[in-house]
């Protein structure tokens, strides 16, 4: 089982920032703790979707290195992505799964005003368990 750890306000982030890019997927990195199967996210780093198209989302490298430094800095580490499907379900699509490549990294998706998390393991993704302290 896989743990995840996320702040409400983080998740209304998320959820703000999906509602906001629509109809264009919204990216961006997520800086925390992460100790075997357990995701504690403690910041979030918005990222400029590179991606023509509509339907998918390419972070923006240099955002990718901002993120990491302010992440090292704060003593985090860069531990997932999150973007949103603006018409599809919260869950991964056979393209983020060709995209995936870092493993035991969190995957947050966020469609439909939910949000759902996934670990990429093994070549695949299997789904996360929320663990909130608070609503
Ligand atoms: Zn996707």
């Amino acid at each position: 089982m896989t743990a995840v750890w996320l702040p409400g306000d983080l998740r209304a982030q998320i959820l703000h920032q999906a509602a906001t890019a629509h109809p264009h997927e919204c990216c961006g990195l997520i800086a925390g703790v992460r100790m075997a199967a357990d995701f504690r996210v403690l910041a979030l780093h918005p990222a400029r979707n590179l991606a023509v198209d509509a339907d998918r989302f390419d972070i923006d490298p240099r955002d990718h290195l901002v993120a990491s430094k302010a992440a090292r800095a704060a003593g985090h580490q860069i531990i997932g992505c999150y973007h949103s499907h603006p018409d599809g379900g919260a869950e991964p699509s056979a393209r983020d799964l060709a995209g995936a490549g870092e493993e035991n990294f969190l995957w947050l998706i966020a469609a439909g005003g939910n949000l759902a998390a996934f670990v990429y393991l093994c070549g695949g993704f299997v789904a996360g368990d929320w663990m909130m302290s608070s609503g």
